[in-house]
């Protein structure tokens, strides 16, 4: 059966550290390629509820893909939207880099 907490810290894990990796000057074809990933991701995920929300959430608030940091804070009010639903702490987007490229500092 389909575990969809299980699938939803897996998802993030990749999506965090994929917007984390993105280029910081990406060419206008990465960024349409961006934009397509996560239209398509929308349509094909597993979680059919989960996706349909997502599905709503990427027409309120398109993905920017002009850099590394813009969308990945993007992708982390995507998240937090999500967080908000589940009644999951909100977390503090301007740690995004922290937790997901260059590691806590202690
Ligand atoms: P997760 O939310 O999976 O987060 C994993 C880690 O990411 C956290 O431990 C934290 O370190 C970090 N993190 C948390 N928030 C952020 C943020 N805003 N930005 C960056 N990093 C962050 N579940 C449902 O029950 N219903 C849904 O409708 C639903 N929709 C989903 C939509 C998508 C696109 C995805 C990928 C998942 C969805 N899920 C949904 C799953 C849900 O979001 C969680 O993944 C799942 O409940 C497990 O939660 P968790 O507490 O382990 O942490």
């Amino acid at each position: 059966p389909l575990d969809i907490e299980e699938l939803g810290r897996s998802s993030w894990n990749m999506l965090h550290t994929m917007a984390a990796y993105y280029p910081e000057k990406p060419t206008k074809e990465q960024q349409s390629d961006m934009k397509i990933f996560f239209y398509t991701f929308s349509n094909f995920y597993p979680c059919h509820t989960c996706a349909e929300d997502f599905q709503k959430d990427l027409k309120e608030m398109p993905p920017e893909t002009q850099s590394a940091e813009k969308l990945s804070q993007w992708l982390c009010k995507m998240h937090n939207r999500v967080n908000e639903k589940l009644g999951k702490p909100i977390f503090d987007c301007s740690k995004v880099f922290e937790r997901w490229k260059d590691g806590w500092k202690d």
